[in-house]
């Protein structure tokens, strides 16, 4: 027998005519490229998102075909999220942090019709523009006065402004099928090809449903919500279509993601709750540290993308009153699949206990399974000490990259993450290593997570990370990088004492190497790749 319930498809658009019309005061407030602040509500936002639409139909977009963006967080960014996918054709991110030759590769390889850029970007675009065919043309996301004079784009440069003050803002968002394509971004491709993650109506407003509880980002239409990680990145992590969802006001950083920068948005928009990487935050602690600064409203932060040093978590919480919430998704999981948030049993756990669970990556969301396996596929029990691969299933897991070129990544239908993870009993996940990350030391496996963990609590060390390190009679050691905080003359053998007791004996590293800085990727991490490459041989050489 058939249920009697209204089917209604989930689409994106629907998120926005939801804001429109139960939301329609609240505000978006954009720190322009052009460098001043704007603000405007989400009845605006609605109203030019469908003037855009109607400028894609002139411009010759059709349905599924992709339209590419170059964009930091900002309003027009946002009204390309509801114009393009409302309208039936395909959002596709690019990351401007690409170099220009992989760009060159997914604009092609997407096909995207015509590519927005925000102004930073032109000198890129140019550089990309002769190397293109597929996009017909590109759009400076500013107005007319903002134009560039001298450009090498020609006939194919078009202004923003000019689109939207020239078509109408009446535009009935048509009724498509959920299981369409809304949006594509690629994977950062730290090895081979970026693949393309290609999301669908349906899978997106899912994600939008359980990423909102709140024991996941826990939003609600009192937050004023600042979404750091990128919207050129996994869809800032779902945040512009879960901020329409429950009507919260919107506070987008655009470029000046500095510590000071951020800081003065947080205060002056009264931003309850941030989300982005850790290493974004440790600019922003060490600003507020510097100015010996407060936060006046921000009493959440998501921090994920990377594991969250305990140190980081307990600056936030104990010095700065804010609740850290540890998150673990990737693009192909759009992203959220697990979060750190307590149950009920452990919020009254001793301190150092609950400090010890923060630093797991945490429990699925519903609608996302998840198991550890052994090499040989066999599922490993949930007992907190023993860790495999971690396969992940779900309403918004990819099956398959976009373009058909590549085999399905799917394994007995569970989506194999890459990560190599532990479970506990209470289902709590933490990502012991990425596999290529993992060191490998006389057959045992070392975190090098945990081994960073430990370092990041000394109060001299600013950053840490732990690389294999190939080693002649244990295949691999830890070797642990450092940059220390200024001023500071920790030396290497205090640093190795204070790993005494805080892990187990064979764990400890065998050396500390002082650096400068570390190498930063395009989605905010840090390349480890590049830091095999260069300190790999250390122990061979000694
Ligand atoms: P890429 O970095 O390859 O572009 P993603 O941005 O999708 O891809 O990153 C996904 C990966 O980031 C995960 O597989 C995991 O290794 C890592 N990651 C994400 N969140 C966390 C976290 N909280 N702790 C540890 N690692 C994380």
């Amino acid at each position: 027998m058939q249920g009697l319930m209204m089917q209604q498809p989930l689409l994106v658009a629907s998120l926005l005519m939801h804001a429109e019309r139960h939301h329609s005061d609240r505000e978006i407030v954009s720190r322009r490229v052009e460098g001043d602040i704007h603000r405007y509500r989400y009845q605006d936002l609605a109203q030019r998102a469908r003037r855009m639409a109607n400028a894609l139909e002139s411009l010759g977009v059709a349905r599924g075909e992709r339209v590419g963006t170059l964009a930091w967080n900002g309003y027009r960014h946002m009204e390309l999220y509801f114009a393009v996918s409302g309208s039936g054709s395909v959002l596709h991110t690019l990351n401007p942090r690409l170099h220009a030759d992989q760009l060159v590769y997914i604009i092609e390889h997407a096909q995207d019709r015509v590519v927005f850029f925000d102004l930073t970007f032109l000198p890129l675009i140019e550089s990309v523009a002769p190397r293109v065919t597929s996009p017909i043309f590109f759009v400076a996301m500013t107005d007319r006065a903002h134009m560039p004079s001298d450009h090498a784009l020609g006939s194919r440069l078009l202004c923003y402004e000019d689109l939207i003050e020239g078509h109408s803002a009446d535009f009935d968002w048509p009724l498509l099928d959920e299981n369409s394509a809304s949006s594509l971004c690629y994977t950062s491709g730290t090895t081979g090809n970026p693949k393309g993650v290609l999301y669908s109506h349906r899978s997106t407003l899912l994600h939008t449903y359980a990423a909102a509880l709140p024991d996941s980002l826990n939003c609600s239409a009192r937050d004023a919500i600042l979404p750091v990680v990128p919207m050129f990145h996994v869809n800032a992590w779902g945040l512009p279509y879960i901020a329409c969802m429950v009507g919260a006001k919107l506070v987008f950083p655009g470029p000046a993601l500095d510590g000071k920068s951020l800081y003065q948005l947080i205060e002056q928009e009264q931003v309850t709750l941030s989300a982005g990487v850790p290493t974004v935050w440790q600019g922003l602690l060490s600003h507020v540290e510097s100015v010996e600064g407060s936060f006046s409203s921000m009493r959440r932060t998501i921090i994920g993308g990377a594991p969250c040093p305990t140190a980081m978590t307990t600056a936030f919480q104990e010095r700065h009153h804010v609740d850290v919430l540890h998150a673990w998704g990737m693009t192909e999981l759009s992203p959220v699949g697990t979060v750190c948030s307590f149950k009920a049993h452990q919020t009254a756990l001793p301190e150092a206990e609950r400090y010890a669970l923060q630093a797991k990556q945490g429990r699925s969301v519903f609608g996302i399974d998840m198991k550890i396996v052994d090499v040989a596929g066999k599922e490993l029990p949930w007992d907190g000490c023993a860790a495999g691969d971690l396969l992940v299933r779900g309403h918004w897991v990819t099956h398959e990259y976009f373009g058909g070129d590549y085999a399905s990544p799917l394994n007995d239908g569970w989506f194999p993450t890459g990560d190599v993870a532990k479970i506990d009993p209470d289902g709590f996940m933490q990502i012991v290593d990425r596999s290529k990350d993992v060191i490998k030391s006389g057959g045992e496996w070392i975190s090098s997570a945990d081994i960073e963990n430990v370092a990041g609590l000394h109060p001299e060390v600013a950053t840490a990370v732990c690389i294999a390190a190939r080693h002649p009679k244990w295949d691999e050691r830890p070797l642990l990088l450092i940059v220390k905080k200024p001023g500071s003359a920790l030396e290497a053998q205090e640093l190795l004492t204070f790993f005494d007791g805080r892990v187990a004996k064979w764990w400890k590293p065998e050396a500390v190497l002082f650096i400068d800085a570390v190498p930063i990727g395009a989605t905010g991490k840090v390349l480890k790749n590049k830091l095999r490459e260069q300190y790999g041989d250390y122990y061979m050489s000694l």
